[in-house]
């Protein structure tokens, strides 16, 4: 996507959570930008973090829990500056229109594209680690 393709896209959901996409601030344009990712983008995304999810939540395939959270304390640190929280949203149908809410936070890694149970099931992924090297599973 060409970054004007893009900048309208952001604009264009700024406008439909009802945010003013002139007065964005660097941090909300980032969010903004990660939920509009392209279809490739999260298909890709989302067959790792499925592949994730299954190993860690179905087989469970897992570092220990204190490992697990001591990798999403790293995140949550934010050292690296790639952590996010994203705004979690529901379409809700009010007074016949459709709108977005938010209903809540969900984790995300700006550098790995890893959000919500994706970034959570990574932490506990023997095989994962932190594409900045904050953390790696694969050592222990
Ligand atoms: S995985 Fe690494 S780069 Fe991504 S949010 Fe966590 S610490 Fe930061």
């Amino acid at each position: 996507m060409d970054s004007s393709g893009h900048q309208l896209k952001v604009a264009s959901l700024a406008k439909a959570l009802g945010l003013d996409p002139a007065r964005l601030s660097k941090s909300m344009y980032t969010k903004l930008s990660i939920q509009i990712r392209t279809k490739k983008e999260v298909l890709t995304d989302g067959a790792k973090a499925l592949g994730s999810i299954i190993k860690t939540e179905l087989a469970r395939v897992r570092v220990p829990d204190d490992v697990a959270a001591a990798n999403a304390a790293v995140c949550r640190s934010n050292k690296c500056g790639a952590f996010i929280q994203l705004d979690k949203h529901k379409r809700v149908k009010e007074g016949g229109r459709i709108s977005l809410k938010v209903v809540g936070q969900e984790p995300a890694c700006d550098v790995c594209n890893c959000s919500s149970r994706g970034l959570e099931s990574k932490w506990a992924n023997p095989s994962q680690k932190c594409p900045k090297d904050l953390w790696d599973n694969t050592k222990l």
